[in-house]
């Protein structure tokens, strides 16, 4: 790690932290460990794309692929003013120890486009995807890389990727690309996949520590696809949603939100802003909050060596990627935080993004149920592997639920040799 620009807040150094401590743990040999600490390949585009008003804006665009050892790279493209390189990476390497965790057959990348999506018309948006679509064509595909949703990104996003890349290709490729519409060839159960993921997790928290879900409250921060159906899914086994949040603040009420009227309030004011039923608090007030359980679900590192002391959740799942920073992860177990790590906690959302993927590619498509019942297996076997592991080797949930995917990518890569 270069000192000069190693930080806190550098998510790829915070991947690369636990990471090492993974594969020390492991005993990994050193040439692995530099093939699993570097990225396979990265690219940069930019596009021009005409706006509204008939000016030219070129956007700059990303695509990471962190490891194709055990799969196709596999994960989201987010859309956000903010996002640049070196996130991108760390989201990446993220994706493949994730898809590594729960067993599925990908490995890991993810995209990004310096953009506002909140800001562009339709049709700005429409013309930067098609435009990024095309730019990193050649590098993607159903069995090279796979993207999906992420920040910023939805439904809509997938279909004009997947139009695209089948127009160029010449073929209709639904497997090119994971969370489209139903119609698209999308899987039942893949927008709820990564809200149902952090409840399960949670439940299953919860069993372990023999706690009551009935007797417990949650703060959730973010209230986007991952923040909301969590909320609304921890609510149906019986936990109190006292907190949610958005970038602007929070709102909290001791006897719990009224969640089915604050996502309607949400779909048409597009903020929690408005909504009568708590009171406002800052995010940094809702993360410190006494619950029993926290669900960062917005962004990284908001949990840092800042307030890492002040958080007073008993447990806490990571509905977001990178919500916790590597300094603090040590202050957290001192406290005896249990902590589900977003590797975990998250990847119900790959997980289906899987399952869509399997059956573009049969053309056959499954139930509901048997989708909600495939997800919940793998997601209660990959956290009781988890605990498992974690107990065996007296580490935290984080590290062995690295050590769990680490080891995975480790095995095929080692397997496959390197190729000179
Ligand atoms: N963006 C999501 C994640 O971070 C989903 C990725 C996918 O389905 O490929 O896990």
């Amino acid at each position: 790690m270069n000192p000069q620009v190693a930080s806190e807040d550098n998510p790829y150094h915070a991947m690369e932290a636990r990471l090492d401590l993974a594969a020390a743990r492991l005993g990994l040999e050193p040439n692995l460990i530099s093939i699993l600490r570097t990225c396979e390949r990265e690219i940069t585009v930019s596009m021009p794309v005409v706006m509204d008003d008939g000016s030219v804006n070129v956007f700059e665009g990303f695509r990471v692929q962190h490891s194709t050892s055990r799969g196709p790279a596999k994960g989201g493209i987010r859309f956000a003013m903010n996002v640049n390189r070196e996130e991108v990476r760390a989201l990446a390497a993220w994706m493949t120890w994730k898809c590594a965790v729960v067993n599925v057959p990908f490995g890991g990348g993810k995209g990004g486009v310096v953009c506002d999506p909140f800001k562009m018309s339709k049709g700005e948006l429409e013309r930067v995807t098609r435009r990024y679509v095309t730019g990193i064509m050649d590098f993607i595909g159903p069995d090279r890389d796979v993207p999906a949703p992420d920040m910023g990104t939805d439904g809509q996003v997938m279909a004009w990727f997947m139009d695209t890349y089948s127009m160029h290709s010449r073929n209709y490729l639904p497997a090119s690309v994971t969370g489209k519409p139903i119609s698209l060839g999308g899987s039942l159960g893949r927008i709820e996949a990564t809200g149902r993921g952090v409840m399960l997790c949670a439940r299953e928290a919860l069993k372990h520590l023999g706690m009551n879900p009935k007797e417990c409250t949650v703060a959730v921060q973010g209230s986007g696809n991952v923040g909301m159906i969590s909320a609304l899914q921890l609510a149906s086994i019986g936990i109190k949603v006292v907190a949610m949040s958005d970038v602007h603040g929070a709102l909290y009420n001791e006897n719990g939100l009224d969640l089915a009227g604050l996502r309607k309030h949400m779909q048409v004011q597009r903020k929690l802003d408005g909504f009568k039923g708590g009171d406002r608090l800052s995010n940094k007030e809702l993360l410190e909050l006494s619950v029993d359980i926290l669900v960062p679900a917005a962004t990284e590192n908001v949990i840092n060596s800042r307030n890492a002391a002040k958080i007073q959740a008993k447990i806490i799942v990571e509905g977001a990627n990178g919500p916790v920073s590597a300094k603090a992860d040590k202050i957290l177990d001192d406290k005896g935080v249990f902590v589900v790590p977003d590797i975990l906690a998250n990847a119900g959302g790959v997980t289906v993004s899987y399952f869509e993927w399997v059956q573009d590619r049969m053309s056959f498509f499954w139930t509901q149920r048997e989708v909600e019942e495939r997800m919940e297996r793998i997601m209660v076997d990959s956290f009781a592997a988890t605990v498992d592991m974690a107990q065996r080797f007296g580490e935290s949930n984080r590290i062995a639920a690295y050590m769990l995917g680490v080891d995975r990518v480790a095995e095929t890569t080692r397997m496959r040799g390197i190729y000179a």
